[in-house]
This record gives C-alpha cells, sequence and structure tokens, in this order.
C-alpha cells in the first residue's frame, strides 16, 4: 500500500518565528511536496498563559511571505482541550498515570536527581503516595513500569499538566494521529521526546509515524538558535525588504544569512 505523505508544522505562538523555525518548516514542507503529499500546520498554544493572538498572526503571515502554504484547515490546540480530557480519563482508568504534587523546587533538591534534557529527571517520589491534603495541585505522570518503559530518558514523564488535562507529550502525540500525519519533521533537540510519543503511540493504539529528526541552527558563535535571545526573526527580515525567495533558495542549499550554519550532530 502506498501511503499518502502528510508532514506538518506545530509551531508554539510563543513569540515571533525565526530563521529555527523557518529552516524547520521547510523541511517539512519540502517532504510533503517532494511526495506529492501534504503540509499541515497546528498551532500549539496550550500554554494559554504564554500564547499570544498577535504571534498565531505572526505564524500566518510569516510562512505566506516564505512560501511556505500549507494544505486544509489550521489545527488549533487550545480548541481541543476536550480531546486531551478524554484521552487522560482513559489513562487514568488504566491506571497508567499517577498524581505528583511535587514542586519544581522539590524536584530540583530531590537526591542525586539526574539531569536530563528537559531538566531533572524525576525520581518517582509520587508513585503510590496518597494525596498529602491541604489541596496542593498536582500533575499526573506515566508510570514507566506499567506501561513497561521504565528506561525512558526522561524518567515518568508529565502527561497532564497542574493546570491544564494535557502536556506537549500528549496534545501532540493525540494531534498528529488525528491530522493523519505521516511525517513528522522537527528538529533534533526533540529527539527524545520520540520516545515518549512512540510510547504513547503504543498504549493508546494510534499510529506511528516516521520520524525525522533535523539538524538545529547555530549562530555565528556556534550558539544553538533556539536558545539566543536575539535570533533574527522573520517579521524583522519581512520588514527590512529581504527577498524571500532567495531566502529559502539560499536555505535549501545550506545559505543562511547572519553567519547562522547547521550544527554538526
Ligand atoms: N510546538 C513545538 C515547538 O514549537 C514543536 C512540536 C513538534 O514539532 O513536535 O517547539
Amino acid at each position: 500500500m502506498i501511503t499518502h505523505c502528510i508532514s506538518r508544522f506545530a509551531p508554539s505562538p510563543t513569540g515571533w518565528l525565526h530563521l529555527g523555525h523557518a529552516w524547520s518548516a521547510l523541511q517539512a514542507h519540502d517532504l510533503a511536496r517532494a511526495a506529492g503529499g501534504e503540509f499541515l500546520l497546528r498551532i500549539e498554544d496550550i500554554d494559554t498563559g504564554r500564547c499570544r493572538a498577535e504571534f498565531v498572526d505572526g505564524i500566518f503571515d510569516d510562512l505566506r511571505w516564505l512560501g511556505l502554504e500549507w494544505e486544509g484547515p489550521v489545527m488549533v490546540q487550545s480548541e481541543r482541550f476536550d480531546v486531551y480530557r478524554a484521552a487522560l480519563d482513559q489513562l487514568i482508568d488504566r491506571e497508567l498515570v499517577y498524581r505528583c504534587w511535587c514542586t519544581r523546587s522539590e524536584i530540583a533538591a530531590s537526591a542525586g536527581a539526574p539531569q536530563g534534557d528537559e531538566g531533572p529527571v524525576y525520581p518517582g517520589t509520587c508513585k503510590g503516595r496518597t494525596d498529602p491534603g491541604g489541596g496542593r495541585s498536582y500533575c499526573w505522570r506515566l508510570d514507566g513500569e506499567k506501561t513497561g518503559a521504565p528506561l525512558l530518558p526522561q524518567g515518568d514523564v508529565v502527561l497532564a499538566r497542574k493546570d491544564m488535562p494535557c502536556s506537549y507529550h500528549l496534545s501532540v502525540t493525540l494531534d498528529d494521529a488525528a491530522q493523519g500525519v505521516t511525517d513528522v519533521v522537527r528538529g533534533s533537540d526533540l529527539s527524545e521526546a520520540t520516545h515518549v510519543h512512540r510510547l504513547l503511540q503504543a498504549i493508546l493504539d494510534l499510529p506511528t509515524p516516521c520520524y525525522h529528526h533535523h539538524a538545529l541552527l547555530a549562530g555565528p558563535d556556534g550558539e544553538r538558535l533556539a536558545k539566543r535571545h536575539n535570533a533574527p526573526t522573520i517579521k524583522s527580515l519581512r520588514e527590512a525588504g529581504t527577498d524571500p525567495l532567495r531566502l529559502i533558495d539560499g536555505m535549501r542549499h545550506g545559505r543562511f544569512p547572519f553567519g547562522f550554519a547547521l550544527m554538526e550532530a
């Protein structure tokens, strides 16, 4: 059976898109175009406190300016909390998640907590713990042992944050399936997250897409672009009169403005 290729770009509207986002969107776009497939867009705005409508508009404007047109309706995560809630309820019923009342500082202070890419690895403090009382808020964590994956490098990851029925891991997994995504193209900084997503797909009986992790961009000083606070935004290039065709064509040939370059893996 020949699968129709569907890729997606899934930015979070917490700021203006920068060159690293454009690079990522370009990879996903070109993969779908080369296969005669579809390139979809999803706005990952579960973090309603940090997301802003002007950044959503900026994503549309930037992608259109870059010539990276997407197909079909845009999926918006903040409209899908009911879907995430239903999946979380299923995981709770199946006892595959447990409540965790720990604060960030408690986790950081846990004896010998090793550091992972996403911060300290959670040492499982709340597993089997009863409600400490006092109305303390809690998140839900995946029980690695019960899901047959005690060795996830991140430990027991959060599937629902204290203030919402999901986390990045849960919503991204459900939404890639809901959009029929066959090929997830994203930065190598998310390659560890992919282990979590594959595991969730197995638990929730969802198809597993192909994952492609692309190299990240670094500035002239070698620092990873995503970590820079002064990364040039697409909006600023647009407003400075940059030719988007030249920019995109250059990027397709590995040439980036301002001395940016692909990082070695
Ligand atoms: N929303 C995530 C971000 O902006 C990307 C998620 C993904 O591609 O899986 O970093």
